[in-house]
């Protein structure tokens, strides 16, 4: 239970930062991190063609974005 509620509270806190870059609002070191995370996840083979992630289930365009998730294979991490 726990585990679902991290995993919907990262969803939602990675949506929020991507409106924020919709909105011309965001972080700049953020976008850069998450840009990095982004390229990794594109090339990677648990990448589904729905654009999530396989090990995991989350949406990538949120999971890429958020400070509150780490890759569940560790090709990236959160700096905490
Ligand atoms: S989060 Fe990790 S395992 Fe999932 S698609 Fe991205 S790089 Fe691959």
């Amino acid at each position: 239970m726990k585990e679902a509620l991290n995993k919907l509270a990262a969803i939602v806190d990675g949506n929020k930062n991507l409106l924020k870059h919709k909105l011309g609002i965001s972080n700049e070191k953020d976008e850069e991190v998450f840009a990095a995370r982004r390229k990794v996840c594109n090339a990677c083979m648990f990448r589904s063609a729905a654009d999530k992630c396989i090990k995991c289930g989350c949406p990538l365009r949120a999971k890429t974005r958020t400070h509150k998730t780490d890759c569940p294979e560790g090709h990236w991490k959160t700096i905490k």
